[in-house]
């Protein structure tokens, strides 16, 4: 049931892939750090003139969008047209979605841009989904659970797997769905730590074939890497330490066992 997180653990580290990040200004040291942690190989870039073509020599696109201005969705639009030209995944985190109208334009514009994965919390993927505004800003204000309809109705119509996540993870295509309980409190004290799994997921989508399975693993793991490092944390600020040195240290076998995947 759970060798496809022994699988993701072990791939991304051997096989290292490149992962394109057009992300946003809070989150990219950590997103950095947790992919290089994992065993995969990041790059940074937003400029519309390379973005298409990162995209294109990356084993999958990340696509944040965090810190909003006109260059980002540009170069957001040239690194999707670049990643489905080449026939790369790509995974949406649509931050803020609910937040203002801007947000949920550009949310439905990058959508249409075919995600092989859309990783948001709850009240991001019912904005999404509703086209509601809600949210505290970039929190959510609603637990995964009031967000499992829509997550399955926008995993059909958007034919992507859709994952909420909060205090327990839903990962959905619109018939297969997992639970994921893995995780800790700690991470929702720590910014980018929702941007950071967004990333996670897109090195374990240009590994593993199957979406579904790419997005609960990377989810588990990353849970697992942090139910270790807040054994060991004094408190936020060595959290974060932690969850890296968990996260390069993790072997398949031991996050295959500790996986809590329903
Ligand atoms: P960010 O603030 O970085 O944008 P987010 O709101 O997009 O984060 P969250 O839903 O907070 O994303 O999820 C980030 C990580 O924290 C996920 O791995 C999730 O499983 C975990 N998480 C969130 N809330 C809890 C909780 N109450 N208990 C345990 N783990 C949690
Ligand atoms: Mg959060
Ligand atoms: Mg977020």
């Amino acid at each position: 049931m759970t060798g496809f997180v022994a699988e993701g653990v072990e791939r991304v580290r051997r096989e290292a892939p490149l992962v394109h990040n057009v992300t946003n200004l809070v989150a990219m040291t950590l997103s950095a750090n947790v992919l290089i942690a994992a065993g995969a190989s990041p790059i940074m870039s937003a400029a519309p003139e390379e973005a298409g073509e990162l995209a294109a020599l990356s084993g999958a696109l990340v696509v944040n969008m965090g810190t909003l201005t006109r260059d980002w969705v540009e170069g957001a639009e040239a690194a999707v047209a670049g990643a489905r030209t080449a026939g790369k995944p790509w995974v949406l985190d649509p931050v803020g979605a609910g937040a203002t109208a801007y947000r949920r334009e550009i949310a439905a514009r990058l959508l249409a841009g075919r995600p092989r994965i859309v990783r948001g919390n709850a009240s991001e993927i019912l904005a999404l989904e509703r086209g509601a505004s809600g949210g505290k800003g970039v929190d959510s204000t609603a637990g995964s659970d009031a967000a499992a309809e829509a997550a399955m109705a926008l995993a059909s119509r958007a034919r992507a797997v859709v994952a909420v996540t909060g205090a327990v993870d839903l990962v959905t295509d619109g018939s297969r769905t997992f639970r994921i309980a893995n995780g800790h409190p700690l991470l929702t004290r720590t910014t980018a730590s929702g941007c950071a799994l967004t990333a996670l997921i897109g090195a374990w989508a240009a590994v593993l074939p199957d979406p579904l399975e790419a997005t609960a693993g990377a989810i588990a793991a990353y849970g697992i890497a942090a139910e270790r490092a807040a054994e060991i944390a004094q408190g936020c600020g060595s959290f974060v330490a932690a969850l890296l040195d968990a996260l390069g240290s993790l072997d398949g076998p031991t996050a295959a066992r500790l996986a809590r995947i329903a």
